[in-house]
């Protein structure tokens, strides 16, 4: 029987053992032989893994693996090329930008992705946190409202499947404006918001299946909480909607706006 990725690397997920440069080594010549990843962007990505293994941005194996597995360099500008791994939110055109790992890996962690959810994210952006998530589940839908930027990510997309990535190959986009969710295949599991408006969009937390979470930055620009939210629904059918504060209140996060098709921000638009 052909053994699974997730089984092979192991070994690195358990940095304890494996924080010297032989860890290292072994993971590089590893996904260099096996998916031909540059060697110095490697690296990198393991250096990054130990940083955010160290600051608990990422506690659990699968998402460890996620990780790992994911070549954020591929969702990266050219001239960023360098920068992939930084401890920094990247610029990635069209006036918008990737989060830095940490917060990817923080939010990802949060929704606690089982292999049969459904997830929605709402601001595709480059790509990288829908493949980050394409490790977890086969069921990954993303809305972004730039359509350019959108068709860009499609091709970066069709181009890694091309080159082998069958994970990335399940993975739904779509060009529109994620405010009202994607209602053709709720509900979701899991519904992550990688920009920020100062309310839950009501048709977010409908789309959202019971017992489903959801993450997302909530408050005025340039300094949200990060909330995760979760939609509880008891034997008599009752709905409670409970909110929390992803980092506890020690840090706040600053996303892109929630936008409009018009240009405006969906701030203020919310249920009062
Ligand atoms: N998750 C992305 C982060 C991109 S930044 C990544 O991994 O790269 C947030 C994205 O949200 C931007 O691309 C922005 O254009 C998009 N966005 C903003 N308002 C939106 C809306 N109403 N619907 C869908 N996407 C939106």
């Amino acid at each position: 029987m052909p053994v699974s990725f997730a089984e092979e690397i192991q070994d690195y997920v358990k940095t304890d053992a494996m924080q010297g440069r032989d860890a290292q080594t072994s993971f590089v010549n590893f996904m260099n032989d096996k998916y031909g990843h540059n060697r110095d962007m490697l690296k990198l990505r393991y250096q990054r893994f130990l940083a955010l293994v160290n600051n608990k941005d990422v506690t659990r194996d699968k998402e460890k693996i996620a990780f790992l597995r994911t070549e954020r360099e591929a969702f990266a500008l050219d001239r960023n090329q360098r920068r992939a791994y930084e401890h920094a939110f990247l610029d990635i055109g069209y006036g918008v930008t990737i989060s830095g790992p940490h917060l990817v890996m923080r939010m990802t962690s949060a929704l606690d992705v089982q292999p049969s959810d459904k997830v929605l994210e709402i601001g595709t952006g480059s790509g990288y946190q829908s493949a980050v998530l394409a490790h977890l589940t086969n069921q990954v839908h993303s809305v972004e409202i730039i359509e350019p930027l959108h068709k860009r990510t499609r091709d970066v997309f069709d181009n890694l499947v091309k080159n082998g990535r069958a994970e990335f190959e399940n993975i739904k986009l779509k060009s529109d404006d994620g405010y009202h969710g994607w209602s053709e295949f709720a509900p979701f599991n899991k519904i992550i918001v990688t920009c920020a408006v100062d309310h839950i969009p009501p048709p977010l937390l409908q789309q959202l299946a019971p017992n489903g979470i959801m993450v997302i930055p909530v408050g005025p620009p340039g300094k949200q909480t990060l909330l995760k939210v979760t939609k509880e629904v008891d034997e008599q059918g009752k709905t409670t909607i409970t909110r929390q504060d992803v980092y506890n209140g020690r840090l706040s996060v600053s996303f892109v706006p929630f936008t409009k098709a018009d240009g405006g921000t969906w701030n203020g638009k919310g249920p009062h």
